[in-house]
């Protein structure tokens, strides 16, 4: 993959519609923004984030990059929709909460400013790029040695497809019908192997639980279907 091929059109299309909508708290996007809390979280666990650069990748409107700023962060967002990078610019000025965005694929970034984050974040994307592996290798190559890379997906297990494509799209419609492709999803002994190619060292992995009871989101063991991890470039 080239810096300007691993892309979907399709996919940037699809999210880039719904822009308007991001920041909706009861819209589309509820789940990012319910689930929002507990990545950051678990981000803060492994990594300091007052006044370290970090890079959030495949940013979409800006709501976990506007979380990363609110902790102190000099945060910078990118994304290849230019929909919801400007999106992620206006909700900036409304709320006033500084951080920076630019329309440019992680592999561009990671040819021109390597090295150059304190920790990188991409939270629900790798699943919708044509090869996960080129993000990968582009995030731990504009991390810092030593600095954190995070990395949540969905997980390629039958029990994926039922909770987030069957129960999630089509029965409770949590997500729009067609957010997500079953084939895409990425086992964690996949994500983890292509981090140790790139340099990256796992450090935690938990998954995100939803409890369609409590309609509630919570960090725990049962990495089945939404996972978090936190990697660490070795050197
Ligand atoms: N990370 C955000 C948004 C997740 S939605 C969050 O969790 O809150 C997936 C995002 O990935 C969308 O914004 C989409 O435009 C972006 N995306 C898809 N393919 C991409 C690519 N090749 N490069 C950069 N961003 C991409």
């Amino acid at each position: 993959m080239t810096a300007t091929n691993n892309v979907h059109a399709h996919e940037i299309h699809k999210f880039g519609s719904q822009a308007e909508r991001w920041w909706d708290l009861q819209g589309e996007f509820k789940t990012l923004h319910d689930i929002n809390p507990l990545r950051i979280d678990f981000i803060k666990q492994y990594a300091q984030l007052d006044g370290m650069r970090v890079v959030d990748v495949g940013c979409g409107g800006g709501i976990l990059t506007e979380c990363l700023a609110q902790n102190g962060a000099d945060a910078f967002g990118i994304d290849l929709s230019e929909d919801l990078i400007d999106v992620a610019d206006l909700h900036g000025l409304e709320t006033g909460i500084q951080a920076h965005y630019q329309k440019i694929s992680a592999e561009q970034l990671a040819e021109e400013q390597p090295e150059s984050f304190d920790h990188v974040t991409c939270m629900e994307m790798l699943e919708h790029v044509p090869d996960p592996g080129s993000i990968i290798a582009a995030c731990a190559k504009m991390v810092k040695p030593g600095g954190m890379v995070f990395f949540s997906t969905l997980n390629r297990k039958p029990k994926a497809y039922l909770l987030s494509i069957v129960a999630a799209e089509y029965l409770l419609k949590m997500l729009p019908k067609g957010t997500h492709d079953y084939k895409t999803f990425i086992k964690p002994s996949e994500l983890s192997q292509s981090a140790r190619a790139s340099g990256l060292q796992l450090q935690g992995m938990v998954g995100i639980e939803y409890n369609p009871f409590s309609k509630q989101f919570s960090l725990g063991k049962d990495i089945d279907v939404n996972y978090i991890a936190a990697f660490k470039r070795v050197q």
